[in-house]
């Protein structure tokens, strides 16, 4: 099992804040609605983790995450035979589980998990709903309710880790993105409790850093980043230190980016 990396989320009292940056929710009812799978595709920390935990509370579903690396097998989704004292027992993925479950199952960044992956949701994906566990010899049909959602960041490490288009045609897709600035803003302040006005600085620097190619940073500053300088603002860390520590540091290991990257944020904070 690849324990760790299998979050159970069974239902919530709360449903966990999300601001809806399009038709994205809508457009997920629908597709639970008509057993459609679907793919969210988009950077990293645009919100499409917390999308699906906050779909699933609404629609009341329990939630099963799979955050996917490069040694992600379908033996870990679908499960194995262990050793229980003398016995061999058979223990579920989390596919299995979801599969029998109703539950949804989020396959977070996909493209990083091995091909057998891609092979084992195949007959999920169409007309037959249908999940076949060969070490069992065992074909389970999905109970009502199953929902495969994955994600996958298109732009990332380019090329290496495509998904195939053949894959994609399985999915119904959504493109996260970053949301406009007075939005970005509004979901910072809801998610940290800083002052509107310290919010919409953090942008400003976001976009900055968002519109400067030139510097060749593999992935560029993220919702989740401003999130993370709010809190440290919010907790008393001086701003200054909170952006260089949340926002430019995690973005590059270059010391002349990070010293003209720190510079570009002092003047907007
Ligand atoms: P992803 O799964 O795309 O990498 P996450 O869902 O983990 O990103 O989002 C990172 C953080 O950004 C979340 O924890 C949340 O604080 C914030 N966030 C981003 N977009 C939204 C949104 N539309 N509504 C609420 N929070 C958001």
């Amino acid at each position: 099992m690849i324990e760790g990396n299998t979050n159970v989320m069974k239902k919530t009292a709360t449903i966990p804040y999300y601001k809806p940056v399009g038709k994205e929710m809508e457009i997920f009812e629908h597709a639970y609605n008509n057993k459609i799978s679907l793919l969210l595709k988009g950077p990293t920390g645009t919100g499409k983790s917390r999308f699906v935990e906050h779909m699933a509370a609404v629609l009341d579903k329990p939630l099963y995450t799979v955050s996917c690396h490069e040694e992600t097998s379908a033996t870990d989704l679908i499960g194995r035979f262990i050793i229980k004292g003398a016995e061999t027992v058979w223990q579920d993925g989390p596919l299995s589980l979801a599969v029998k479950d109703g539950a949804i199952l989020y396959l977070d960044e996909i493209a990083e998990a091995r091909p057998d992956v891609i092979v084992a949701i195949h007959s999920l994906t169409d007309h037959r709903r249908e999940l076949f566990i060969d070490k069992r010899a065992e074909k389970i049909h999905a109970k009502e309710g199953f929902m495969l959602v994955a994600s996958f960041n298109p732009g990332y490490q380019k090329s290496f880790k495509e998904l195939k288009p053949s894959t994609k045609q399985r999915f119904a897709a959504i493109s996260f993105n970053y949301p406009n600035e007075s939005l970005e803003a509004e979901i910072i302040s809801q998610e940290t409790n800083i002052e509107r006005d310290t919010a919409v600085k953090l942008v400003s620097i976001a976009t900055k850093i968002r519109n400067l190619k030139e510097l060749g940073l593999s992935e560029t500053a993220s919702t989740r980043l401003l999130v993370n300088a709010a809190t440290l603002i919010h907790s008393g860390l001086p701003p200054r230190l909170s952006v260089k520590t949340a926002i430019v540091e995690p973005l590059t290991d270059d010391l002349e980016i990070t010293a003209a990257l720190e510079d570009m944020c002092n003047l907007l904070i």
